[in-house]
């Protein structure tokens, strides 16, 4: 795998990199690598979503050509990223804060280093929006969140009343996955239509678990150290109070432009103008795909097949431009990458328990180290669709990977070992354990920086 340190940035001047790391980006890169240009691809860290973009917090994609049963949006970025590193694309897990558009070779500030490039394919997606209501950050994560992919396992939702805001394909499509946790969901819907596909509409309305508000918002956030209730109000300005548990937001996104100022132009919602269904913007050599340019379309595959343009257009324009350093391969057909092993981990059992093994996953492996390793133990509970679990776990892998042995990693699916979750009190994937000698030192919500994961683990091992 190729992943860029601090240093290796700074003297060479890249061909091309490409911002963002969802369908566009990846399907750019895997064009670009294979065209011999050795791309460098920044993946986004914090903002504008997680890396891997939107289907990471996807369940089922049911439509991407290829997969007839339907594949899982995380595993589906997993199979495009490590495609896109086979073939020699470099990775750099950084967010870019801005780039200069009018320097000749551009320059990418990230946020520790800068990044020298002849040109630059923009394919940073959108960001799930927030409504802003009353209390919306006191339960942030204590009840309210954007992702119920990500967090609809959690014990404090199960067998509880949820609600989900929104009405379009995401806002159903939470909706009936969270039948399969709550005891019933209620879709808040601010007009008096579904704006979702007419297939994904009518699972939402033939689903008894799932009663729509029409023509309602939500208003407030009530509860103490978790949500109990939400305050609606709708067309007739009837308040009402629903006892739910868990409140989830589906209303679409903003797309992430933030980094580039004013230095593109964007249409009236902030989605980058190029020239029609082309992916060259207004600045020479800087191009743009997937949904940071699609306020219509937005699919996985109409954003890899912008992506695939905006590549092959890049590579045209840096050798017009006499620009592109092509590399040699010593071996034409790289190494497998090996992706669909990965996908496959199992949980360890008795007879495959390994008491020096750096990684393994299940409550077996967890109560036997737990009790008999002197060693740090990190936890990471994760649960099946989890996109940011996907995101987390190979940066663990590496801090124990680089910790030599030191630190011995589980991991812990929250839909499987339900029991083993309420125990850790765990409210949401992923979540990460430190433990040593039974004891829990830190614990972590989300995807954090592998610094902060390594400090924590070398204070235990003084
Ligand atoms: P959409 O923009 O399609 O829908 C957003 C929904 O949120 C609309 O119903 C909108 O209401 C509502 N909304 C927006 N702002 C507010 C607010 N402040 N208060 C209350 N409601 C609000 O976004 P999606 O994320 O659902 O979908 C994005 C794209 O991704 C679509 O093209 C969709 O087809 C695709 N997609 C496909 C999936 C699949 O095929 N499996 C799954 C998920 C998404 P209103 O209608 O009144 O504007």
């Amino acid at each position: 795998m190729v992943f860029m340190n601090k240093t290796d940035t700074k003297s060479e001047i890249e061909n091309l990199v490409i911002i963002g790391s969802g369908p566009a980006g990846y399907t750019a890169a895997i064009y670009a690598a294979r065209a011999n240009l050795q791309p460098l691809l920044v993946t986004g860290f914090n903002s504008g979503g997680i890396p891997g973009g939107q289907l990471m917090t996807t369940t089922f994609v049911e439509n991407f050509p290829g997969f007839p049963d339907g594949v899982m949006g995380p595993e589906l970025m997993d199979l495009m990223k490590a495609q896109a590193i086979r073939w020699g694309s470099k990775l750099v897990e950084s967010d870019v804060i801005s780039i200069d558009a009018n320097k000749r070779p551009i320059k990418i500030k990230t946020l520790e280093d800068e990044i020298f490039s002849h040109s630059i394919i923009i394919a940073t997606g959108a960001s799930a929006n927030r409504l802003g209501i009353k209390n919306e950050d006191q339960f942030w994560s204590k009840g309210i969140s954007a992702c119920a992919i990500c967090d609809g396992a959690t014990p404090q939702f199960r067998d509880a009343e949820l609600a989900v805001v929104g009405g379009g394909d995401s806002a159903c499509e939470e909706a009936v996955y969270l039948t399969k946790y709550g005891s019933k969901v209620n879709l808040i819907v601010r007009s008096d239509n579904l704006r979702a596909s007419a297939a994904m509409a009518d699972r939402v309305k033939a689903n008894s678990k799932i009663k729509i508000h029409w023509n309602t918002t939500v208003e407030e956030a009530v509860g103490n150290d978790w949500l109990e209730k939400i305050k609606t109000l709708n067309s007739t300005s009837e308040l009402k109070e629903i006892n739910v548990k868990g409140l989830f937001y589906a209303i679409g996104h903003t797309p992430n432009t933030r980094f580039l100022g004013n230095q593109l132009p964007t249409d009236e919602k902030g989605y980058i103008k190029c020239n029609p269904g082309r992916p060259e913007t207004t600045i020479d050599g800087i191009f743009a795909a997937g949904d940071v340019v699609d306020s219509e379309w937005r699919q996985g595959v109409t954003a890899a097949g912008s992506g695939c343009m905006a590549a092959l257009a890049a590579e045209r324009w840096l050798s017009i431009n006499g620009l592109s350093q092509t590399i040699s391969r010593s071996h034409t057909e790289p190494e497998k990458s090996g992706a669909s092993e990965f996908l496959k981990e199992k949980d360890t059992t008795e007879e495959t328990f390994d008491f020096n093994s750096e990684w393994q996953k299940g409550s077996y492996a967890l109560r036997k180290l737990y009790h008999e390793s002197s060693k740090p133990i990190l936890v990471i509970f994760s649960s099946p669709s989890c996109g940011p679990c996907h995101v987390l776990k190979p940066q663990l892998k590496r801090v124990i990977n680089e910790l030599q042995g030191e630190v011995q990693g589980i991991e812990i699916d929250i839909d499987k070992d339900q029991d083993i979750a309420k125990q850790a009190g765990i409210n949401g994937t992923p979540t990460v354990q430190l433990f040593k000698d039974k004891l829990l030192k830190r614990q972590w919500k989300g995807v954090k920086q592998r610094s902060e994961f390594k400090d924590a683990i070398k204070t235990l091992l003084k």
